[in-house]
C-alpha cells in the first residue's frame, strides 16, 4: 500500500540508507530475463526467460527517482542486456542524469549540477563486437565481460554454444577499441571443472590488458548442484598464484594492489612487474555484506534488498497502481530499510533465494 512522502521536515533530503546505516549508492537492473548462453553452472538450459521485461522508459523512471535518493552507478545486467531492443537508447537516456547528492552526501541545492552516473554493463560478450562502439558513443562507462575459461574448448562446454570462446574474444577487443577500458573479465571457479584456468587466466590478464577477477561460486544456481566443496575458495587461488611464475623472467608472487573504496569487493593484486591485475571476490570465504551499497531491480521490475533475498518488492506494480514519483520514492525508502544484514551461506540456517542469478542480474 503507498503511503506519501514522510511528514518529518528534512527526511526526503537524506540520502538513500538501510537500517544498518549503510549508503545505498549502487543500482543494478535487469534489462531482460532472456540470455543466448546456458552457461552449466548458472542455468539448467532447459528453462528460457520466466520473468517478463518493461518498456525502458519503465525502468528508466525507477532509475530517475533512484538516482533522486543517492544512487550514483547504474549497472545494466541480465538476463543478457545485449540482447535487449533499445539498449543504445538507454545507455544515452542514463547518460543524461546526474547525481542528487554530494560526496559529503548532502543533498545538492536546486540548480546546482550534479555528476553524470558511473554507467556500467556485466555481459557475456557474445554481441559486443557491434555493440561496444555505440554503447560507449551513447555514454556507457564500463564494462564486465564474463569468461569462465580462456580455453576454447573449455568456454564452448561451460556456454554450451560452439564456437563462442572467439565471439566472446572478439567483443573484449571492440570494447577496448572502442574505449570502454580496462575491460573487466569476471570467471567463476567450479572445482574440476575450471580450476585448471587460474593461471591461464593471469597470463591472459597480462597478454591482453584486462582486469581478471575471480569470484567465488554462490548457491544462486538454477540447478541447484552447489555445494562447499566445489566453491574455488580465495585462499586457493591465491596459493596457487603466488606459486605461478609469468614468462619473461618475472618473478612469482602477487602484490597487493590499494582498495579504489570501502564497499569494494574485489580484493586486488598485480605482479612484480605491474602488468596484468587480478581481483579476487569471495562472497562465500570472506562475505563483504557490511559494506554493501547495492540494490537490484529485476527484468519485471522487483526489487531486490540482498542477492540471497527470500521475497522481492514490487515496484512496477507500485507504478501500475498509479503512484507518484514523491509515492515511489517514499516506498523505496521503505524497501531500503529492510535491506538485509548479511547472507548465510555456509551455515545451517541457510535458505535458498527465491530467484536465481540470472533472473536477479548479477
Ligand atoms: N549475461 C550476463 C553475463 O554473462 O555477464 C549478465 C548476467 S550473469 C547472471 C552475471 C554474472 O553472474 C556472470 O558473471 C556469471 O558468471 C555470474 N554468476 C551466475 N551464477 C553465479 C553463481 N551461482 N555464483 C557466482 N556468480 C554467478
Amino acid at each position: 500500500m503507498l503511503e506519501g512522502a514522510e511528514a518529518r521536515p528534512g527526511a526526503g533530503q537524506e540520502r538513500l540508507r538501510d537500517s544498518f546505516g549503510r549508503a545505498i549508492t549502487d543500482l543494478r537492473i535487469s534489462v531482460t530475463d532472456r540470455c543466448n548462453y546456458k552457461c552449466v553452472y548458472c542455468r539448467t538450459g532447459n528453462e528460457g526467460a520466466q520473468y517478463t521485461e518493461l518498456p525502458v522508459a519503465h525502468y528508466l523512471r525507477m532509475v530517475r527517482i533512484l538516482v533522486g535518493l543517492g544512487i550514483e552507478k547504474v549497472r545494466l545486467t541480465g538476463g543478457e542486456p545485449l540482447l535487449r531492443e533499445g539498449l543504445v537508447e538507454m545507455v544515452a537516456e542514463l547518460a543524461q542524469m546526474r547525481t542528487a547528492y554530494r560526496h559529503d552526501g548532502t543533498k545538492l541545492e536546486a540548480g546546482e549540477m550534479g555528476e553524470p552516473l558511473d554507467l556500467a554493463l556485466t555481459t557475456n560478450g557474445h554481441l559486443l563486437e557491434k555493440l561496444a562502439a555505440p554503447l560507449k558513443a551513447a555514454g556507457l562507462n564500463r564494462v564486465t565481460v564474463s569468461m569462465d575459461a580462456v580455453d576454447p574448448e573449455t568456454f564452448a562446454r561451460i556456454t554450451r554454444v560452439p564456437r563462442s570462446y572467439e565471439r566472446v574474444l572478439a567483443g573484449v577487443h571492440a570494447a577496448q577499441a572502442a574505449g570502454l577500458g580496462p575491460v573487466k573479465v569476471n570467471c567463476v571457479l567450479l572445482r574440476g571443472f575450471n580450476d585448471s584456468q587460474i593461471e591461464a587466466f593471469a597470463e591472459f590478464s597480462r597478454r591482453e590488458g584486462v582486469i581478471v577477477r575471480f569470484i567465488e561460486f554462490m548457491p544462486l544456481e538454477e540447478d541447484r548442484t552447489w555445494t562447499p566443496e566445489i566453491v574455488v575458495r580465495m585462499d586457493e587461488i591465491l596459493g596457487r598464484l603466488n606459486a605461478w611464475r609469468p614468462s619473461c623472467g618475472v618473478p612469482a608472487g602477487l602484490v597487493p594492489l590499494p582498495a579504489h573504496a570501502a564497499s569494494e569487493t574485489a580484493r586486488r593484486y598485480t605482479f612484480a612487474d605491474g602488468v596484468g591485475e587480478i581481483g579476487i571476490i569471495a562472497p562465500v570465504s570472506h562475505p563483504f555484506c557490511g559494506h554493501c551499497s547495492r540494490v537490484r531491480i529485476t527484468s519485471d521490475g522487483s526489487v531486490r534488498t540482498c542477492l540471497f533475498s527470500q521475497s522481492d518488492h514490487d515496484l512496477y506494480g507500485e507504478m501500475l497502481r498509479g503512484g507518484t514519483d514523491e509515492q515511489l520514492a517514499a516506498y523505496l525508502r521503505r524497501v531500503v530499510m529492510k535491506k538485509e544484514a548479511r547472507h548465510h551461506i555456509g551455515e545451517p540456517d541457510f535458505e535458498k533465494p527465491s530467484r536465481n542469478m540470472v533472473h536477479i542480474g548479477g
